[in-house]
């Protein structure tokens, strides 16, 4: 991609793990990237130095997605500094995992605050422009979880099928726009999220995998690139499962 057809992506969760996988394979695919995160500061320089010697210009910004007056002055900040939003995945997420019986308010109100309303946050501030210039792509990042639900992990789970719920009526909305919206739902993917699970339950998973394995951030970004990119023009509303097969 030249200079001049430079396309601008909006990149939530960035400095770490799937998140920050995604900037680095979308700056080397010829994006520069706006990308923002919760709290480590030095992370997000690598990523920024990442992006940079990919050629491609980069702004970072330190913010909670859940708080709706950040998200709105980062992505006019991106739009005036980068250019028009062309390509967003939202990959901001936590996980703060209990049995719906022990979960404590606030377990529950802050996963659906980041992942669910972290989601609609940037979704909304962002896709009336795609909608005005008839262009655009969405990839949320929703989970197994999300798809066939998971034991401990109510809130959650709740968060990630809502994601989906969500992606699915975007598409439907939008699709006469020419904007697209998918979900892509991974299984087990080596990150700093994953190395938060108890040892037990990870070996449990893994007899679960077809595939013996976990997957890397670096296959989640090479899904992600395929959506956004001109070769998936066709493909909008749907849930791509990345887990190994481990849902079957
Ligand atoms: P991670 O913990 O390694 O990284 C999460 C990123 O989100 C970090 O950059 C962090 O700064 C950012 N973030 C968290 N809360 C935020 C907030 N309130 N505001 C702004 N940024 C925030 O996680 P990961 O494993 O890379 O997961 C990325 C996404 O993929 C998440 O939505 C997660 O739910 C989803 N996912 C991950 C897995 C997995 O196995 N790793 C599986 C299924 C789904």
């Amino acid at each position: 991609m030249s200079d001049q057809e430079a396309q601008v992506a909006l990149v939530t969760g960035g400095s770490r793990g799937i998140g920050r996988a995604v900037a680095t394979r979308l700056a080397r695919d010829g994006f520069d990237v706006a990308l923002c995160y919760r709290s480590d500061d030095s992370a997000a320089e690598l990523v920024e130095k990442e992006i940079a010697a990919a050629g491609r210009r980069v702004l970072t910004r330190r913010l909670d997605v859940g708080d709706r007056t950040a998200v709105r002055a980062f992505v006019a900040d991106t739009e005036s500094e980068l250019g028009p939003v062309s390509a967003v995945v939202t990959s901001a997420g936590i996980t703060r995992d209990r049995p719906l019986a022990l979960m404590s308010d606030d377990e529950w109100d802050s996963v659906l605050s980041t992942n669910l309303d972290g989601t609609y946050n940037v979704l909304r501030s962002v896709v009336r422009s795609m909608i005005r210039r008839r262009a655009g792509t969405v990839v949320t990042l929703s989970s197994v979880a999300g798809v066939v639900g998971n034991a401990g992990q109510t809130n959650y789970s709740a968060s990630k099928a809502g994601i989906i719920g969500l992606t699915q009526a975007l598409a439907k909305e939008f699709g006469r726009y020419g904007v697209r919206a998918n979900a892509v739902a991974p299984g087990f993917i080596d990150t700093e999220m994953v190395a938060g699970v108890p040892e037990k339950q990870l070996k449990e998973a893994l007899s679960r995998i077809p595939l013996a394995r976990f997957g890397t951030p670096g296959e989640v970004a090479a899904l992600v690139s395929y959506l956004v990119s001109p070769q998936a023009e066709y493909i909008t509303g749907q849930v791509f499962r990345i887990d190994g097969g481990m849902a079957l």
